[in-house]
């Protein structure tokens, strides 16, 4: 039976040494401010902005929510950053993405003070990452290691393979393997024989955006299956191919007409020795390295 990685309970333990870190700082006289940029009306951005602001709020930091209409310029926007980059109260500034066309998203996040760029997406970030200095480390691939770590997963020496590339994920997390002494493989959409590579994976790291990709016949029997993959499904016969006989899933369907499945198909996870599950493992990592994050930037910025 494989072993299910809990994220939730990750998440909230690295929350709980987040609080305590604030109310240290908060003694010191220094409250760790993040300020969120949401534009536009994208439903899933609301819900992601409105709970990391939730959780600011929870653990003990000071927080913004600054709200451009759908309308706004480049120009206005990197007005904002700026002002958001002069404001000593603010460690970190996120961007909620996507932005709507008209807004070039490139010039905005490199216009981010990297020493607020709680995200991890500034090129200086990405390359001081890349050299094992100091940095700020996007979320999520930084939620994967946390994940593993906490687990007890030995990391050093193991085949890492990753599936997928971005900057946001892919990129960063092979880079985070690598800096825990794994080999890692980084495949994309141009992997030859994808099925051959990852099936030598002792870590799989799977960050593709299509739902139930990676099958069973592509799984090392006993390799840990990191799913970083969020897919929501509305099709019936989508549902069947991934959830057939599940009857908790079903009954979720029934009452939503909607579920999330990850970039792993389910019966992959019946042959790995650990996996995180979908929802319930990446996922809740992601807020809570934002988190971890926003007070790393306040006591760098202060030299602490
Ligand atoms: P992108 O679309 O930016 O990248 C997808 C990557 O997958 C690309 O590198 C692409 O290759 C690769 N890929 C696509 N098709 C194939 C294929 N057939 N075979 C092999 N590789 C393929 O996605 P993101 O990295 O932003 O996100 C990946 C997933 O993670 C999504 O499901 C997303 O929802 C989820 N996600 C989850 C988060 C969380 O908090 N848990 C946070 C961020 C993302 P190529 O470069 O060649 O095109």
């Amino acid at each position: 039976m494989a072993r299910i990685l809990d994220g939730t309970a990750i998440s909230a333990a690295i929350k709980e040494e987040v609080a305590e870190e604030v109310r240290k700082l908060v003694a010191q006289g220094i409250k760790p401010g993040l300020a969120a940029v949401l534009v536009g009306n994208v439903a899933a951005s609301q819900i992601y902005v409105r709970s990391k602001v939730q959780t600011c709020a929870d653990l003990g930091l000071y927080s913004e929510l600054i709200t451009p209409p759908e309308t706004v310029t480049t120009e206005e926007m990197l007005d904002l950053v700026r002002s958001l980059n002069d404001r000593d109260e603010i460690d970190g500034i996120l961007i909620q993405l996507p932005l709507p066309a008209q807004v070039d998203t490139k010039a905005l996040l490199d216009a981010v003070d990297p020493a607020k760029d709680v995200d991890g997406f500034h090129p200086v970030n990405a390359g001081r990452l890349q050299a094992g200095r100091p940095a700020l480390a996007p979320c999520t691939p930084a939620g994967v290691i946390e994940i593993l770590k906490r687990s007890g997963i030995p990391i050093a020496g193991q085949h890492a393979v990753v599936v997928g590339r971005s900057d946001i994920v892919g990129k960063p997390a092979a880079m985070l393997l690598l800096h825990q002494n794994a080999t890692v493989t980084i495949c994309h959409s141009k992997t030859r024989d994808l099925g051959a590579v990852t099936r030598e994976a002792d870590i799989l790291v799977a960050a593709i955006g299509r739902p139930g990709f990676i099958t069973a016949e592509m799984v090392k029997p006993g390799a840990t299956i990191i799913d970083v993959g969020i897919n929501r499904i509305t099709d019936r016969v989508e549902f069947e191919r991934y959830f057939a006989g599940n009857a908790k899933r079903e009954a979720a369907f029934a009452k939503r007409g909607s579920t999330i499945v990850g970039d792993v198909h389910p019966q992959a996870f019946e042959l790995a020795g650990a996996y995180t599950p979908v929802p319930g493992g990446v996922g809740p990592l992601t807020i809570a390295m934002l988190m971890a994050n926003t007070v790393r930037a306040a006591k760098m910025r202060r030299g602490l």
